[in-house]
């Protein structure tokens, strides 16, 4: 579904992107790993539409997406939850939703909705409440069900579990394997390496802009060499927020 070719993507004279390939095909969900500043982010971006790569080609159901525009690339049918769940915290949860399900035929709205509910109980119980007042794990809830509400063909997300406490983390994860028992494509960057290996079919380890490593979870897994040297130690956090494995 989604080929990633030899992907370069710069902050001024800094390459965050090395030649990065990648694929994602229909149903799969791969996980991208690596410490911070690996690159896991700019991948995510730039495969989104949000940065501009340098080189390198982006295919959608092989046609040539390479530097769409976010928009475009939601038309097309790939939605991100980005990092930071920036979801409307002056709007409601309903109103949240509703502007996720935007691209969609009006007729499909309310069955996706109910979906949502279902998926996410929480947000039913919430429906009319303000945004704002969710807790991290229920914005990070929304967040996912804002993107799904587009019905997106891949689903992408910038670090899912990043600062949630230990059980709305693994609330996190099941959904994950919710959504890849129901089919779903997912594209998922996280720190959390050894919960991700768990659920992806496959996984990529980016080290400073480059892939240094890839293969099925348990491949990956088995490598302790790997751990330590690509990923920083099997249960540790590398971004200072404590473990979350
Ligand atoms: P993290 O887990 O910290 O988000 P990451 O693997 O997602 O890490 P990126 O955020 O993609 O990594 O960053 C890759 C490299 O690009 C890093 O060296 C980072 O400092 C640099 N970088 C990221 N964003 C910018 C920016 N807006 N301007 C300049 N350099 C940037």
């Amino acid at each position: 579904m989604l080929e990633v070719e030899r992907l370069t993507t710069r902050y001024g004279s800094i390459s965050a992107l090395r030649s990065v390939s990648i694929s994602v095909g229909a149903g799969e969900v791969i996980g991208i790993i690596g410490s911070n500043g690996a690159g896991k982010t700019t991948l995510l971006n730039t495969v989104a539409g949000l940065l501009k790569p340098a080189g390198g080609r982006v295919e959608l159901d092989g046609s040539d997406v390479t530097g769409w525009t976010p928009d475009r690339m939601l038309q097309a049918g790939v939605a991100l939850v980005p990092e930071h769940r920036r979801i409307f915290t002056d709007l409601t949860v309903a109103e949240n939703l509703r502007i996720g399900g935007v691209t969609v035929p009006t007729r499909e709205r309310s069955s996706l909705l109910d979906e949502m509910v279902e998926l996410f109980p929480v947000l039913g119980a919430r429906h009319q409440t303000s945004a704002g007042y969710l807790s991290g794990g229920e914005a990070q809830q929304l967040a996912i069900a804002r993107a799904l509400m587009s019905k997106p063909r891949l689903l992408m997300m910038d670090e899912p579990s990043l600062g949630l406490a230990p059980v709305l983390v693994e609330v996190v994860f099941d959904l994950l394997a919710t959504l890849r028992d129901r089919g779903r494509t997912l594209l998922v960057v996280e720190q959390n390496a050894t919960r991700m290996l768990e659920v992806a079919d496959r996984a990529y380890v980016l080290r400073s802009g480059e892939v240094v490593a890839s293969g099925t979870g348990p491949e990956l897994a088995a490598s302790e060499n790997l751990f330590d040297t690509f990923v920083g130690g099997r249960d540790s956090s590398s971004n200072g927020q404590g473990a979350q494995a």
